[in-house]
């Protein structure tokens, strides 16, 4: 079961305050998705995990709002600078796909200088929403910025070589739900390569051969997504 508490939030932009759901627990009683996506049975988890400041529009997971979250002036100017332009006039204007506030969470990530895999996951909840909302256009824009960041995750060298495998088999789902299907390619072959030296991995190989040669949208579909 899915459950929840409430807490204060402190604005690391603007300094206003605000109160916000965090999650004590969840479930994956729903379908399993080929990008490993776990539904939950009622709220999702990814819908909570971001919080929007409801006054300038600042966005990020509970960490970010926890956190001296700009300890550099540099940071902390850049930030304000496209919160102030690019986010809080959108505030009172519709979001067509339900996932705004995780964008915006990538961009000020991407500002910070944060994991590019945290950028990534940002992309994908923001794509999820737009999935789950029929909005295919935004979906396939942000799976490929998904990809992307996780492409300059493994470029940098910086994973662990457990996660490698793993990493290059999402690249590859976010590419190819985003119409990139020769960059799918290549990446779930790369996958195919980093998991087959590791026995506990045959069923990321069995799944990406599969994806890439007749995909699926779901390991265990539960019917009701
Ligand atoms: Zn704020």
């Amino acid at each position: 079961m899915t459950r929840f508490i409430t807490r204060k939030f402190r604005c690391p932009c603007c300094g206003k305050r605000f109160e916000g759901r965090v999650m004590v627990s969840t479930n994956t009683c729903g379908s399993l998705f080929t990008d490993l996506r776990h539904k939950a049975v009622g709220i999702q988890p990814e819908s909570v995990a971001v919080k929007s400041c409801p006054y300038c529009g600042y966005a990020g997971f509970d960490e970010d709002f926890d956190l001296p979250a700009f300890t550099r002036l540099k940071v902390r100017l850049k930030v304000k600078k496209r919160v102030s332009e690019h986010i809080t006039p959108s505030l009172g204007t519709p979001d067509t796909y339900r996932g705004r506030d995780r964008e915006h969470a990538a961009w000020i990530a991407e500002l910070k200088g944060e994991a590019e895999t945290k950028v990534a996951r940002l992309y994908q909840f923001a794509a999820w929403c737009a999935e789950d909302a029929k909005n295919g256009e935004k979906a396939i824009e942000l799976r490929r910025k998904a990809g992307a960041w996780l492409e300059k995750a493994l470029g940098n060298n910086r994973l662990n070589k457990n996660e490698i495998a793993r990493i290059r088999y999402l690249a590859a789902e976010h590419y190819r739900r985003g119409g990139l299907i020769e960059k799918a390619g290549s990446w779930y072959d790369l996958a195919i390569e980093a998991a087959e030296k590791d026995p506990d991995l045959k069923w990321l190989v069995d799944l990406a051969r599969q994806q890439k040669t007749e995909p699926k949208q779901y390991i265990r579909d539960r019917g009701w997504d």
